[in-house]
């Protein structure tokens, strides 16, 4: 008896159950797998209960329509310019928060799965898990919205024409609770999206992760925007379309954003780049040049980093150069400034500090950066993995300094004795070396 060939697709797919243990949630961290499962699992049972406790209405159907369409077209906005692998930043939040408002919190919790389905079908294919915690997390917090807005009128669900009604009682009140709810919603995912980012990345900052004063006033945009669409489409759904420029607007106006500061930054480390670096530290030389206030620049290099490539490969040195970025932004002051120069080379302005208090902090970096462990890529890391050390030097604003090459010349032939006196050190540019 002749067989027939085994079908080529199930002889190599993984059947199910590997598939599923080959997905990449299963090798996150302990901690952070168990945070992302629980908040993807809350997220599913909100929406199984919002499906079960609905009142289904035509009107509803209708609006939502008309929102989902709204959504589709803000996505399509930000097709052109994509999406970075990182945290973005959008503004689908001004008609989800109009869904929040306007139905029940159904609508507001599946907008979630929608949108995120879009972006990773039309915009860009990102990890599943990752997509799918996004959607669980911005549901969660537009459904908690959704209930807090509701809950505030005592009606279990309102129609549009509900609000219209209430419009008439106070559109004050009605504008306040829905500024309070939208800023409900923003803590609520902010929360949600840092605790697992901080869990992935403990030194991650804050401030960055929010996208600093430029991501704070996009979101309040977005806010400020969605409650004007909530309030046009309470009195009709076809004032949308007058709406919809100020949404996809808002939309490229994020992600213009988040292009200026990718152009300004190096993309591996997220440090300055070396010529935004040096534009911003020259107008700062100059200015304590003028003003007679103290200044240093130190310039930091691996040592033996080209050994540490050939030895554990180009991904174990990039994870390096990403580890030295963060010790060195968590260990500088707020108003320090700190630049990839280029390679495995780090520079560091330091207003108001003079020479004493820059080599303080220029050996406080040194001792930190010794601790980064060399970890070859795709192995457990060993329980005493090697260390890099670094060399620094330091250049202080003295009596002949005139600009920012004079300061770099300086801490450059400072970084060479740090190197020829064996490394692993720092020098003061102009000073004799330390007695042994
Ligand atoms: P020294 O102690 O004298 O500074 O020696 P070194 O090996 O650190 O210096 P060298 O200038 O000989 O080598 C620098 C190395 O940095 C060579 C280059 O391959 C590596 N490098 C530069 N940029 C990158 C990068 O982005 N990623 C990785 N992995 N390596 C890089
Ligand atoms: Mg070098
Ligand atoms: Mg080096």
């Amino acid at each position: 008896m002749t067989r027939a060939p085994a079908d080529s697709n199930t002889a190599t797919r993984p059947r199910w159950p590997e598939a599923v243990r080959a997905w990449p949630v299963w090798h996150l961290e302990s901690r952070l797998r168990a945070y992302v499962i629980i908040v993807i699992a809350a997220g599913a049972a909100a929406l199984a209960v919002a499906v079960a406790l609905t009142p289904w209405r035509l009107s509803d159907a209708i609006l939502y329509a008309f929102l989902l369409a709204f959504g589709a077209i803000t996505v399509e906005a930000i097709r052109p310019v994509g999406e970075s692998a990182g945290s973005n930043k959008d503004a689908h939040g001004v008609w989800q928060l109009a869904a929040a408002i306007l139905l029940p919190p159904f609508y507001a919790l599946a907008a979630a799965v929608l949108v995120i389905a879009l972006s990773q079908w039309r915009v860009r294919r990102s990890l599943a898990y990752r997509r799918v915690f996004s959607a669980a997390a911005v549901g969660l917090s537009y459904g908690a919205a959704s209930l807090a807005f509701h809950a505030a009128w005592h009606r279990p669900a309102l129609a549009p024409s509900g609000h219209a009604g209430l419009l008439a009682w106070g559109p004050l009140t009605w504008m306040l609770l829905a500024i309070a709810v939208g800023c409900l919603r923003w803590t609520l995912n902010s929360a949600l999206v840092l605790t697992a980012v901080r869990l992935a990345e403990p030194s991650a900052r804050i401030r960055d992760l929010l996208g600093g004063n430029d991501g704070l006033y996009n979101d309040i945009a977005e806010g400020c925007v969605g409650v004007l669409v909530a309030l046009s489409a309470a009195v009709s759904p076809l004032m949308l379309i007058v709406a919809l420029p100020c949404g996809t607007l808002l939309q490229r106006s994020a992600r213009h954003s988040q292009l200026v500061q990718a152009s300004r930054t190096d993309a591996k480390t997220g440090l300055l780049s070396a010529v935004t670096w040096q534009r911003e530290a020259a107008v700062q030389v100059a200015r304590s040049i003028r003003t007679r206030t103290p200044l240093s620049v130190a310039m930091v290099d691996i040592d033996h980093f080209k050994a540490v490539n050939d030895t554990y490969g180009h991904l174990a040195g990039d994870g390096v150069l990403q580890a030295v970025a963060r010790i060195l932004t968590a260990g500088m002051r707020e108003y320090d400034l700190a630049g990839r120069f280029g390679g495995e080379e780090f520079t560091l302005l330091l207003p108001h500090a003079d020479a004493a208090e820059a080599i303080r902090i220029a050996e406080r970096l040194r001792v930190a950066l010794a601790a980064i462990p060399i970890l070859a890529a795709a192995e457990q890391p060993p329980d005493d993995p090697p260390h890099i050390t670094v060399s620094i030097g330091v250049a202080s604003i003295v009596e002949g300094v005139t600009d920012l090459t004079d300061l770099l010349a300086a801490a450059d032939t400072a970084l060479y004795r740090a190197k020829r006196s064996g490394r692993n050190a720092v020098r003061l540019a102009g000073s004799p070396p330390p007695a042994s």
